[in-house]
């Protein structure tokens, strides 16, 4: 049987770095990955921060991947403007958080993480080779033993292997937590769902209507009525030529008023802000007449596909100041205003001999959903089993602080933690619960994410109640109105907050989340202070059908899912709440059809849910 020092379970950016920290301390360590490739089973919003507390040390992206992090990584925009906007139908009040989102960060960049986790992945894989370590993807472990002194990782496709200690970086949904009985899994109150579309626009298009510099970028939040009354937001976030749209909601109140994902996105892509932030030029093609022979309906048809790809492509390009210097370094084209000849030529040609229409409207490149644990109410106080350390969203550390969410950040934190634990044992070659799981434990309580997790940050608050300064607070509800009004004295907050610690996250969240602090009052705030935003389109938004049908899969003929309780009241909820309709009702029976499920989670709480064995399922192409 094949040895390893560490095998560490799940390729996100938690198990990631933990490979590369390991690796960094000369350790013999191999990473296990369920997806074909890394990257393609990862999904997030998402902002990337590095962070500098006030007390405390955060370990940070670039002190894994080191100091050249930002220059070399796959990074979409440094997020320089952050804006909070409250909405009541289509009345806009908004609000610039951007100190609060620069709040203690060094720095936080807009990320895809299929590209994002391929790098980290290089990196990674460079520094683990040389310990006679590495990565494996496509493979799903389906089981650890232990056995006397022995852990065995069992996979299935791959021979078992023994190791001395294990990080299970396996996400929101980790079989390995549930296996080895080391937390249960999460309740819905402990959950949001987060769901998302990556739409295409041009760079410089982009950078004009952001208002943002070729390498800024900016963060949309949204809270109001766009929420269709859930607890939770939306955002647009811009990446280099795509943007990022989306939604956070509370799984607990979507349990309470099921609301299917794809309205849910929908809504923020149809308020008017947003469609004028996702709008393009696209080439819609005429129907071919059916009147000409066969051949020469496939000749126009071929002609007409060919033209408007290479329309759009170039077209793209002309947008990025790269890709343009590219073209005309390649050759291919003398001058930009030759390449601008050429897109009004085709777009011409388009027009004149083949009637397309060119329209404005939006192009959506993939639809995403995934489960985010909230750290307040479920981060696991007992991180580990055994040999065992959990990190990341397998251990239900996101972090949740005003609109801004942090997964990625807090994952690279523990991961570099739980590798400097596994270091530490394996150098004593003591892998005890005392020495090593205990240890970890010890070093995660002193991380400064940990703190964000239990407390209430006064000085983060203070910054974010500047930031609201114009809101009129006489229009905020008459609790609200008194509560923003006692905020703004130092004094009065030092000692609200100093209660409210004291009171604790258990009871301050009931109050604080509320359907009235997520949408009454931003409504509120909007109707009585908003402007009225217009757009002159309507988005012409896929159906859930075309959204699934562009999706890339690698089908698998058995289900990773078991309905376990088909006549459940909870099962009957994921027919509305699957984002990818996976579920529907037969002679009062709820049925499953595994093949469009990405993975979420969703639907784990109350089935035999597994990850798809090695190299099935969905494979997200951004992420
Ligand atoms: C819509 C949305 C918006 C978000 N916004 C932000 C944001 O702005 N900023 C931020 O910091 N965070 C954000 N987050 C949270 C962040 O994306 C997550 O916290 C982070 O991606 C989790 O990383 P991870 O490595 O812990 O887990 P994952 O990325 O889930 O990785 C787990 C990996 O384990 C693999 N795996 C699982 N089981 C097995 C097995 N048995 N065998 C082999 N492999 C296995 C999976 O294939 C997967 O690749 C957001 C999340 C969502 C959904
Ligand atoms: S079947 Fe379950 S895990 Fe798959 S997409 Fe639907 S809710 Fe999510």
């Amino acid at each position: 049987m094949e040895h390893f020092d560490v095998a560490i379970i799940g390729g996100g950016s938690a198990g990631l770095a933990a490979l590369k920290q390991l690796s960094n301390l000369e350790k013999q360590a191999v990473l296990i990955e369920a997806g074909k490739t890394v990257g393609s089973k990862n999904v997030s919003g998402g902002i990337l921060y590095s962070k500098k507390p006030k007390n405390g040390k955060v370990n940070n992206v670039e002190d894994v991947y080191g100091q050249e992090f930002v220059a070399n990584a796959p990074l979409e925009r440094l997020i320089t403007k952050y804006i909070l906007h409250a909405t009541s139908k289509d009345k806009i009040f908004s609000i610039d958080l951007t100190s609060a989102h620069k709040y203690q960060a060094n720095f936080g960049y807009s990320v895809l993480l299929n590209k994002l986790n391929s790098w980290f992945a290089k990196e990674a894989t460079a520094s683990a080779e040389k310990q006679g370590g590495g990565i494996i993807p496509g493979v799903h472990v389906k089981s650890i033993i232990w056995q006397n002194d022995r852990t065995i990782v069992e996979t299935n496709e791959l021979d078992e292997f023994e190791v001395k200690a294990i990080i299970a970086a396996d996400g929101v949904n980790s079989e390995i937590a549930e296996m080895t009985g080391a937390r249960n899994k999460f309740t819905t109150e402990e959950l949001y769902q987060g769901v998302k579309v990556v739409v295409k626009l041009p760079e410089e298009i982009m950078e004009q209507r952001f208002g943002i510099g070729p390498n800024e970028g900016a963060a949309h939040l949204f809270a109001g009525d766009i929420t269709l009354n859930h607890i939770g937001g939306g955002f647009v976030y811009t990446n280099r030529d795509t943007l990022s749209a989306g939604a956070v909601y509370h799984y607990d109140s979507l349990i309470q008023k099921p609301d299917e994902p794809y309205v849910l996105v929908n809504a923020i892509l149809n308020n008017p802000m947003v469609r004028e932030f996702i709008k393009d030029e696209v080439a819609v093609k005429e129907d071919i007449d059916k009147g000409l022979p066969k051949e020469e309906q496939l000749r126009t048809r071929f002609a007409v596909s060919k033209l408007v790809k290479t329309w759009d492509d170039l077209r793209h390009s002309y947008y990025s100041p790269a890709s343009r210097a590219k073209l005309i370094e390649s050759g291919k084209y003398k001058s930009e205003t030759e390449i601008k000849a050429r897109i009004d030529s085709i777009h011409q040609e388009l027009s004149d001999k083949y009637k397309a229409k060119f329209l404005t409207d939006y192009v959506e490149l993939e639809y995403s959903a995934k489960l985010v644990p909230d750290g307040k109410r479920c981060r696991m106080k007992k991180p580990y089993n055994k040999n065992i350390l959990f990190v990341g969203d397998a251990a239900g550390r996101g972090i949740f602080v005003g609109p801004r969410i942090e997964g990625l950040n807090v994952g690279i934190d523990d991961a570099v933690r739980a590798a400097n634990a596994v270091a530490r044992s394996i150098d004593r070659n003591n892998f005890t619960h005392s020495y090593l799981g205990e240890y970890y434990t010890r070093l995660v309580e002193d991380s400064p994410y940990t703190r964000d997790m239990k407390e209430i940050d006064k000085d983060y608050l203070k910054t974010f109640l500047d930031a609201t300064k114009d809101v009129p607070k006489d229009i905020v509800g008459s609790r609200y109105g008194m509560i923003f009004r006692l905020m703004t004295s130092g004094t009065l907050r030092g000692l609200a907050v100093g209660f409210a610690n004291i009171l604790g996250y258990d009871r301050l969240l009931p109050i604080v989340e509320s359907v009235e602090t997520y949408v009454q009052v931003p409504v509120e705030i909007a109707e009585k202070a908003g402007t009225v935003v217009s757009s002159t389109y309507t988005p012409t938004i896929p159906t859930i059908a075309q959204r699934i049908a562009k999706l890339k899969y690698d089908d698998d003929n058995l289900s990773h899912i078991k309905v376990l309780h088909p006549k459940n009241e909870f099962m009957k909820k994921m027919v509305i709440l699957c984002p990818t309709k996976c579920y529907s009702i037969e002679n009062d029976d709820v049925i499953l059809q595994h093949e469009g499920c990405i993975e979420c989670g969703t639907c784990a709480k109350e089935t035999e849910w597994r990850h798809p064995r090695g190299e099935k399922g969905i494979n997200f192409q951004y992420g």
